[in-house]
């Protein structure tokens, strides 16, 4: 199973095998499987497996959103903590 972010096309910066931050810290407006209404920031999403993966990676229902995210170094960081409190203070600040 893949890991949940493609490649980024601009630097080939990938994204970090057991992360899953984007997954949890960041809403989701678009409707997918079991989240009719999306999910909100913060909450983990019920597609995201035990070890971090993206259960529709590849499949038509991923919301696009999904597609679209690449990882990048500024929002990655270099943990799964340090893009954790990026993606939430980016939350906060575009609310
Ligand atoms: S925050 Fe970055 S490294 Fe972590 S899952 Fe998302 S894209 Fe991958
Ligand atoms: S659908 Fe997949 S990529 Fe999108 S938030 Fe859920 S687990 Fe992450």
């Amino acid at each position: 199973m893949p890991v949940n972010r493609s490649v980024s096309s601009s630097d080939g910066f990938t994204c970090r095998m057991g992360c899953g931050a984007c997954c949890i810290a960041i809403s989701i407006s678009s409707p997918m499987p079991g989240l009719p209404q999306g999910k909100p920031a913060g909450v983990t999403c019920i597609h995201l497996t035990q070890d971090y993966r993206c259960k529709l990676f590849g499949l038509p229902e991923r919301p696009t959103v999904c597609n679209n995210l690449r990882p990048m170094p500024e929002m990655c960081g270099t943990s799964r903590e340090e893009a954790l409190a990026y993606l939430a203070d980016l939350e906060e600040k575009t609310k």
